[in-house]
């Protein structure tokens, strides 16, 4: 078991799982990393849960499909998500990032992997983190990338990204103007295993466009990738 982290103390998991042992196994293991951790096992109960830093959201659920019940969590709060989904889903797991999932891991998954991916989602609500310092901030034209706060404003009002809608965005914020390959996004944004279908990068491509009002934004270089355009 991994010893208590500093990232961890006060932050609230729910847990949305319908399988007994697994479950157990997960809040064992997430209270003594020390994390706080809400157990449910419907997509209602998880509807009904406020006030928490990330979500673990099993697909199969007794009540909901986990897709629905991402979708209105989304609608509702910007709270980071990991579906936990089951080996082969491999359609479902590219669906889950398009709903706004933020990541996901396939069962059986390791506890220090799961813990990676949540430390990886939860950074920018760890308790730590400075107020925005608009002067450290990155500034193109009327957009302002915030790396350290992990907050980005648009005409000084901020825009509510997930966890990877903002890493892609910081990543080709970091040489506006340069072109990025999807492979070099997939590598840098997702990870070094993610060989996923490059279709994910369109998704949330598309998904900062519509949050930032103009697609202009982000400019698609026909058979290469994309890069960060300019909106004045
Ligand atoms: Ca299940």
């Amino acid at each position: 078991m991994l010893p208590p982290v500093r990232h961890t103390v006060g932050v609230h998991v729910l847990l949305v799982e319908d399988d007994i042992p697994i479950a157990v196994s997960l809040v064992d293991g997430l209270q003594a990393a020390g994390y706080r951790v809400t157990h449910v096992a419907t997509g209602t109960a998880a509807l009904a849960v406020t006030d928490v830093d990330v979500v673990l959201l099993d697909l199969g659920l007794p009540d909901m499909d986990g897709r629905d019940v991402c979708r209105e969590l989304r609608a509702r709060s910007t709270v980071p998500i990991i579906m936990l989904m089951a080996r082969g889903d491999e359609f479902d797991r590219v669906l889950g990032l398009e709903l706004g999932a933020d990541d996901y891991v396939t069962k059986p998954f390791s506890f220090r992997e799961l813990v990676a991916r949540m430390r990886a989602v939860t950074r920018r609500v760890a308790p730590l983190a400075p107020v925005t310092d608009v002067a450290a901030a990155q500034v193109i034209g009327p957009l302002q990338v915030d790396r350290r706060a992990r907050r980005v404003r648009l005409g000084g009002v901020e825009v509510a990204l997930t966890a990877k809608e903002f890493d892609l965005l910081a990543y080709l914020a970091a040489d506006p103007g340069a072109v990025c390959t999807r492979t070099d996004i997939l590598e840098h944004v997702w990870d070094v295993n993610w060989y996923g279908p490059t279709k994910t990068v369109d998704a949330h491509v598309a998904a900062i466009r519509k949050k930032l009002g103009d697609a202009q934004w982000i400019e698609a270089v026909r058979g290469v990738g994309f890069r960060l355009g300019s909106v004045q």
